[in-house]
């Protein structure tokens, strides 16, 4: 039996400008190291055929499917706020979409799997590390609920490849509802191809929101629904506190999923201006500066959609004006309705915003964990006792006190039990996040000792952040001070 997969292509059909055709580059010695099974059968792949040498020969890119059309996608990009009019796929190749078992269509891509006439100076290829990373981080994102691409599997090349010293090689692949981004308009709107622009948004309208071609001005719809998703995404991330760490336009989906996952990190004791990234020497993407750069890369995307809003420039001017103007309603209300959650209030009152606020500025000056705290927090709604816990946490426990009753005043004020708000809260805030200090562990025991236990088991701890898993409990644990993670790679 070989493996089928049921490729329905869409994006071969828009114009020749829109991509190159490439197929993967043969590799050495592929071995298939994970499969995502319940994500293969959610693809209408089925998981044992894959998990078999053919399988893993298809996923390193050595052998190409049957109804594959395999491309990379031409798209542009600001780079840490510089314009680049080409960038593309340089390491990545769509094989095709397929229709999910929920009638979604998804892209299935190769990253890593060799050069394409994107890859300007890059090989084409990925180092086993960043792509476990990636593996991780993905799903764990995923099975917090926030929308982003998935992975379907992770296989090594059997090859070096050459870094600052040569890394075993490997590709992953890469599942997203599409791989459309900001610098893919961009792509056009740079060389005054107003045709190309309107065939994209077109695609993208019928693709991922298809209300906006029944709406009176489907472009105009279609810039609002982005800017909506992109909102709840930025909002969905810092409630998690994660730092993306790379917010180029050209990785800026307007599928409104997060991807790219590259100097990614979830901080551990809350700090607004935390970086991560080693090339993000000035803070661009800091924690907290994500929502500002989640509209500047908007505002980008209603730049190239002008000539489509209106012939008279001035006019679409003050319409994409208007509609930008959305985003900063829609990303306070979805912030603040989560933030509001997180402490496990049912309802809005005046006087929540800056109850909230307080925690948070009492976080950041004791060095209190982002996610224990509120983990903390939502058992010591049910159980007082719980308040040792949380003031634990802070480098003054004592800072907490006058905040812990002030919230107590708050949440007497709802008629929910203490047992419905702990379970409601924890429904939040999650136990279990992608801690740098364990993927670092994971990735040094795959790379230098080829050892993917531990991979599996953060996996498996990973897919469940919202339960207590007592046998993995210190899975939880912020870093001891040795293991800090000060700074991550893009490891391209
Ligand atoms: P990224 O930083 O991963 O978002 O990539 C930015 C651009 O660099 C994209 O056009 C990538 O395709 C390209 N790129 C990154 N790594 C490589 C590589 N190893 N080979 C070729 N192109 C690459
Ligand atoms: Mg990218």
């Amino acid at each position: 039996m070989t493996v089928h997969f049921p490729f329905q292509n869409t994006y071969t059909a828009l114009p020749a400008s829109f991509f190159a055709r490439v197929v993967p580059t043969p590799v050495a010695a592929p071995r298939l190291i994970k499969l995502n099974r319940p994500l293969a059968v959610q693809l209408g792949l089925d998981p044992d055929l894959l998990d078999s040498p053919e399988g893993a020969e298809i996923l390193a890119g050595k052998r190409v499917p049957e109804g594959a059309d395999p491309i990379a996608m031409a798209y542009a990009g600001h780079q840490f706020g510089h314009f680049v009019p080409q960038l593309g796929d340089g390491r990545a190749i769509l094989l095709g979409e397929v229709i999910d078992a929920d009638g979604v269509r998804r892209d299935i891509q190769l990253k890593g799997s060799g050069p394409t006439p994107f890859s300007r100076r890059g090989d084409g290829r990925a180092a086993l590390g960043p792509v476990l990373r990636e593996y991780i981080v993905s799903e764990a994102m995923a099975a917090l609920g926030i929308p982003t691409t998935r992975s379907l599997a992770a296989v090594i090349t059997g090859e070096n490849v050459m870094r600052e010293t040569p890394l075993p090689g490997a590709v992953l692949t890469r599942v997203a509802s599409s791989h459309i981004r900001v610098g893919t308009f961009q792509y056009f709107a740079a060389r005054s191809d107003t045709e190309g622009v309107r065939r994209l948004a077109d695609h993208v309208i019928a693709r991922h929101y298809p209300h906006a071609a029944d709406a009176e001005r489907p472009y105009r719809a279609l810039l609002e629904a982005v800017i909506a998703r992109q909102a709840d995404l930025v909002a969905r991330w810092l409630l998690v506190g994660f730092i993306h760490g790379v917010m180029n336009t050209d990785n800026s989906s307007v599928a409104g999923e997060t991807i790219d996952y590259g100097p990614c990190a979830f901080m551990d004791h809350y700090d607004p201006a935390k970086v991560f990234s080693s090339i993000d020497e000035q803070g661009r993407y800091a924690y907290a500066n994500q929502p500002r750069i989640a509209l500047w890369n908007l505002t980008r995307l209603a730049e190239c959609l002008l000539p489509l809003l209106s012939d008279d420039k001035d006019k679409a001017i003050e319409e994409a004006q208007t509609i930008l103007g959305e985003f900063a309603e829609r990303f306070t209300s979805a912030y603040q309705t989560g933030l509001r959650r997180k402490i496990g209030l049912f309802t809005a009152r005046d006087g929540d915003e800056a109850l909230v606020q307080d925690l948070l500025d009492t976080m950041a000056k004791n060095h209190a964990d982002f996610t224990l705290t509120f983990r903390r927090l939502s058992d010591a709604a049910l159980d007082p006792d719980g308040d040792t816990e949380v003031r634990q946490l802070f480098a003054d426990p004592s800072a907490h006190d006058e905040w812990a009753k002030r919230w107590r005043q708050r949440i007497i004020e709802e008629p929910q039990t203490p047992a419905e708000r702990q379970a409601a809260m924890r429904t939040v805030n999650p136990a279990f996040i992608p801690r740098n200090h364990r993927v670092e562990a994971v990735i040094e025991a795959a790379v230098n000792r080829d050892d993917f236990t531990p991979f599996e088991e953060l996996l498996a701890v990973l897919a469940k952040p919202y339960q207590d898993q007592p046998d993995f409990a210190d899975y939880a644990d912020p870093p001891e001070p040795h293991q800090c993670v000060l700074q991550t790679f893009c490891g391209t």
